[in-house]
């Protein structure tokens, strides 16, 4: 039991001694008398015989004294503890609220985006039939001023062709008084073409 008996410094005092404070642990100087006291200025564990021979002038206390200081100073922190605790906890649901939030924007976000860009689309579709429709009906009018064109070139093939087979018909078979009588008609006729 020795061992326990030296004077212990309070802030080397181990795990181990919890407990055993309650003991009569007997002083190392002093074999015959009990701890019973803290010295506060020393933080050193004395008898009575230390307190009156080596701490008179020292501010003391009694060990059960100074184990509840001690035991409300731990009491205080656990409590501080346990709050802090408490107040994670709530964070930590209310970090999980936010999650929630977070995911929920987002979805949002990105629904009206793709709206959006469905109405675009639209938009976009719209304006491309309109330059579609002005396009056909820039090709339509093209497409009706060639086959007058074409149609135009046939008839001015067609009047040659009659005032030319008219013309050799006289050459051929008429009689020169036909000639005669025909000739500026049908050279009027084959200039104009
Ligand atoms: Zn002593
Ligand atoms: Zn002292």
């Amino acid at each position: 039991m020795s061992r326990h008996h030296k004077v212990s410094d309070l802030g080397t005092l181990e795990p181990e001694m919890k407990g055993k404070i309650r003991q009569r642990i007997f002083c190392d100087q002093h074999p015959e008398d009990e701890i019973r006291l803290v010295c506060k200025n020393c933080k050193a564990l004395i008898c009575v015989l230390c307190k009156t021979i080596m701490h008179e002038n020292h501010a003391s206390e009694t060990v059960s004294d100074a184990a509840a200081e001690v035991k409300k100073n731990i009491q205080i922190k656990m409590n501080r503890c346990s709050d802090k605790v408490r107040r994670i906890t709530d964070s930590e649901r209310e970090a999980d609220a936010l999650d929630k939030k977070i995911n929920d924007a987002e979805m949002k976000e990105i629904k009206a985006l793709e709206d959006q860009r469905l109405q675009l689309i639209k938009v976009i579709d719209q304006e491309v039939a309109k330059m579609k429709d002005k396009l056909q009906n820039v090709y339509k009018d093209l497409r009706q001023q060639n086959a007058a064109l074409k149609r135009r070139m046939k008839e001015e093939q067609e009047k040659c062709s009659t005032a030319t087979d008219n013309a050799r018909q006289i050459i051929d078979q008429g009689t020169d008084i036909d000639i005669i009588k025909k000739g500026s008609d049908l050279e009027q006729l084959l200039l104009q073409q």
